[in-house]
């Protein structure tokens, strides 16, 4: 066995996004399932995939090149670099869009390659994000869409509990609601979609949710049973991708017995739940990790393997790093 490890449990993914998916079917919302915090794994996609949702969604182009064979249509959730448009018409369907100078490139190359490339503009809700925030800007943008050639309008979207931390609320996707409709009169056009956020949106299923949205872009969620301010969702399974690290050597401090694992890059102290309970971090840096193991019954040796449940962050710093050995089972 190799460590660093990371253990990702497919089954617990795959309950995970079913039982949102029949959520979300429930309220008439489709479901893009997004795959960027585990790199456009296949093995990972295949679950969501078998899953039902009805779109694969992803930030990175390149992670959308290695899902080609599924056959469901490709969504592009970071807007997209001019620099890279050829590859994104190639490889993705629709994207997230709302700078003009983008959408005329895509159009370019969509049309040169006889594609009908999809684009949701997106709209800021106030997190100060992607989107185009004022609404005079927003109808201006549209008027030069729709000159496009092989340019699909087909719906306006948001992103929140990003940058500026703004929540979802009934009222500020309402506000989306409106917006979608003053465009479909003025320009006596239809939006088939209201795209409302990502995970985060979740917490509004309990509550009120505007029965216009009709998309939700779902990462945290689906990979590891998270939503809004990355907390719990209920009936989700949390446990489902777990970091194993290794003991290197073990110092005697005091009246404290520490551990010292071999840690990764970029993740800090409370990126990390270890499994056994009497167990604490106490510090890392990019080469080790400290743990405090004077409470454990159990006598730890150096070698031995100390199991943690990981945050969002730590799961994708772990995920993208080479030198972490995936276990996707
Ligand atoms: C990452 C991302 C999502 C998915 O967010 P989760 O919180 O992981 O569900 C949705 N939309 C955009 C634009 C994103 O960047």
């Amino acid at each position: 066995m190799v460590y660093p490890r990371i253990e990702v449990d497919i089954i617990k993914i795959k309950e995970n996004t079913e039982k949102m998916v029949s959520e979300c079917k429930k309220r008439q919302i489709k479901v893009v399932g997004v795959t960027k915090l585990f790199c456009g794994n296949k093995k990972i996609a295949k679950a969501l995939v078998d899953s039902k949702v009805d779109i694969l969604g992803d930030s990175r182009i390149e992670n959308l090149k290695k899902l080609s064979s599924f056959k469901l249509p490709k969504m592009l959730i970071r807007l997209p670099m001019i620099s890279k448009v050829k590859e994104i018409v190639k490889y993705s369907d629709i994207a997230l869009v709302s700078e003009i100078d983008s959408i005329k490139k895509i159009s370019k190359e969509a049309f040169k390659t006889n594609k009908e490339y999809k684009i949701i503009l997106m709209v800021d809700l106030g997190d100060l994000r992607e989107g185009i925030y004022f609404e005079d800007e927003i109808k201006e943008t549209i008027k030069e869409i729709l000159k496009f050639k092989n340019i699909n309008l087909i719906g306006i979207g948001t992103n929140l509990t990003c940058f500026g931390g703004v929540i979802p609320t009934y009222s500020n996707l309402s506000r989306l609601v409106d917006i979608k409709k003053s465009i479909e009169e003025k320009f006596n056009l239809r939006l088939d979609i209201i795209s409302g956020g990502n995970s985060g949106t979740i917490s509004l299923f309990n509550k009120k949710i505007p029965k216009e949205i009709n998309q939700l872009r779902l990462g945290a969620s689906l990979s590891l049973g998270i939503g809004l301010n990355d907390k719990p969702i209920r009936g989700l399974n949390n446990d489902t991708f777990k970091l194993i690290l290794e003991i290197v050597k073990i110092k005697y401090e005091k009246e404290k017995i520490i551990g010292i694992c071999i840690s990764i890059d970029g993740i800090k102290v409370n990126d990390l739940t270890p499994f056994d309970k009497s167990i604490s971090v106490i510090d890392v840096n990019n080469d080790y990790l400290f743990i405090d193991i004077t409470r454990p019954n159990k006598r730890y040796k150096v070698g031995d393997k100390i199991k943690f449940l990981i945050s969002y962050g730590a799961t994708l710093v772990a995920m993208t790093s080479k030198y972490v050995f995936k276990d996707i089972k």
